[in-house]
């Protein structure tokens, strides 16, 4: 829509202003740095950083009805840059002009409402946010739009360049970084490690196409973290994982589109996030906490945080009661159909328990829950909601498995609503359901297929050999009739179809 056709009252603001003052903030020590340097811990005592702005108490002269306003409005607007996550500029990278801004078409992912048998068969009404439908099919794109942006402003100003790109992968990272850094090539080189085999074929293909130089390493991906890390401390390179404190703020659109597709209603709302290295959820909570202190929200949704019992150091965490009490112990993950979130030591893990404890406070009793579910669970809720209409991942499966497990142990009830991030597309981890239907998942997953969720092609033939058409041999007009008709009679009789009149 033309500026000119925006009501009086908005369009002042529709077109944000670059008025953003941004600093890392520690979250040891709380010394701050400038953002114009590259920076990912404290050079003083270690610890992972958050990106603060310190004119974020002038985003209250705006009241909460003309933000949601603003928002809503800025929907029609056709300016690329504020066609995704920077919709919210205001509150994901307001020093950025709109110039620098990187945008591929991620974020305003579809929200859709589960069908009446599935609601019937999990026991409340829940939707899927589908975060598979951003351009490398899983919500990283998001963080990496943020984190890609914000090397573009430094390039732009002359404060870096020939930039190298790296990051650990447990797949998604590094297939949306390799993207969003090809889109600026020659000005920013990625290079992305894997840990051997631990990524789906898809998965590794997305990094070798977008053109990033790809490294196989042996191990796991926590071990790849750490050779990151040392690569990041010892080199000149832009470390783009979750422990980038850009990425934290480009995924906290999600929480911001969660709001306003539910019309700026949180109450009775539960969001349900899988857990891996824990970047996630500290963004999901720290964007509704955003929205929270600026009256657009007013009210906290209850969030859920989901882990495998195959790889789950957080749930383990918040096991002990007495927060005094509660030491964090990194564990050695076992095989997961939820890949993405197999880690064992969450480099956001600080974050984590600074946002819960706030979100926590200012909701004025426990609103943030983790729990805990089987492999068995994860797969088979995957399943049965791809067979009503979705497109879940495994993560997404490990999120329904979440809810209901939720709903069994009193975390959730009926009158509830819940949203549950689908967090990357189902074909990414297609092998899994192929492993499953094939009943050939390695015994360490311990899952056993449900007949009923296997589903497998038929290959029908005809009787006589001599009537199977090829590419090489087609068959004369005749046979290839007497083809057609055995053919489909073997088809209508496994279907049980009834001759029409
Ligand atoms: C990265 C990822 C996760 C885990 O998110 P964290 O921020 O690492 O906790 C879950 N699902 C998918 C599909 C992912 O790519
Ligand atoms: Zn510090």
């Amino acid at each position: 829509m033309r500026l000119d056709f925006f009501p009086e009252d908005v369009k002042p603001h529709i077109i944000p202003k670059v008025e953003g003052d941004l600093y890392y903030k520690c979250l040891g020590c709380s010394a701050q740095y400038s953002i114009e340097k590259l920076l990912y811990v404290c050079p003083s005592c270690n610890q992972v950083l958050l990106i603060h702005d310190r004119n974020a108490s002038s985003l209250k002269k705006i009241s909460g009805i003309v933000w949601q306003k603003i928002f809503d409005f800025r929907k029609l607007l056709k300016i690329p840059a504020l066609k995704g996550i920077y919709r919210y500029h205001e509150f994901i990278g307001s020093c950025i002009p709109l110039e620098s801004i990187v945008y591929l078409g991620e974020g305003h992912t579809p929200v859709v409402e589960a069908n009446e048998r599935l609601k019937g068969q999990v026991g409340l009404r829940f939707f899927y946010k589908n975060d598979g439908q951003n351009p490398s099919a899983s919500f990283k794109d998001r963080g990496m739009a943020s984190a890609i942006s914000s090397i573009k402003y430094l390039i732009d100003q002359n404060l870096v360049s020939d930039v190298i790109a790296v990051c650990a992968s447990t797949g998604d990272t590094s297939a949306a970084a390799a993207l969003y850094a090809s889109y600026l090539s020659p000005l920013i080189k990625s290079a992305v490690l894997l840990p051997h085999k631990k990524v789906t074929s898809q998965q590794l293909s997305q990094p070798l196409g977008s053109g990033a130089h790809v490294f196989e390493i042996p191990g796991v991906f926590d071990d790849c973290m750490k050779i990151v890390e040392h690569l990041s401390t010892q080199y000149s390179v832009v470390l783009l994982n979750s422990k980038n404190a850009w990425r934290i703020l480009g995924q906290e659109s999600y929480s911001y589109e969660i709001a306003q597709d539910f019309e700026w209603d949180m109450k009775n709302k539960v969001v349900v996030v899988p857990i891996g290295n824990a970047g996630n959820i500290s963004a999901v909570m720290n964007g509704f906490i955003k929205f929270y202190e600026a009256d657009i929200i007013d009210s906290l949704p209850k969030i859920i945080g989901v882990q495998s019992e195959h790889a789950d150091p957080v749930f383990k965490y918040y096991l002990e009661p007495d927060e005094a009490k509660r030491k964090f112990i990194p564990m050695d993950t076992k095989p997961s159909v939820a890949q993405a979130a197999m880690i064992g030591n969450p480099v956001s893990m600080p974050r984590v328990v600074k946002i819960a404890e706030k979100y926590n406070s200012l909701a004025g009793h426990p609103q943030v829950f983790f729990v805990q579910v089987t492999e068995q669970s994860i797969m088979d809720w995957q399943l049965i909601a791809n067979k009503n209409g979705h497109i879940a991942c495994t993560q997404g499966g490990e999120c329904l498995a979440g809810l209901v497990k939720a709903l069994e142990i009193n975390i959730v009830h009926k009158g509830e609503t819940a949203i549950l991030d689908a967090t990357a597309h189902a074909i990414k981890f297609s092998e899994f359901q192929d492993l499953y239907f094939k009943s050939k998942l390695p015994k360490a997953y311990e899952i056993e297929p449900d007949p009923a969720n296997i589903n497998l092609p038929s290959f029908i033939q005809p009787d006589n050999p001599n009537l199977t058409p090829s590419q090489e041999k087609r068959l004369g007009e005749k046979d290839f009739q007497l083809f057609v008709k055995d053919i489909s009679e073997k088809i209508a009789k496994r279907l049980n179809l009834k001759a029409s009149l």
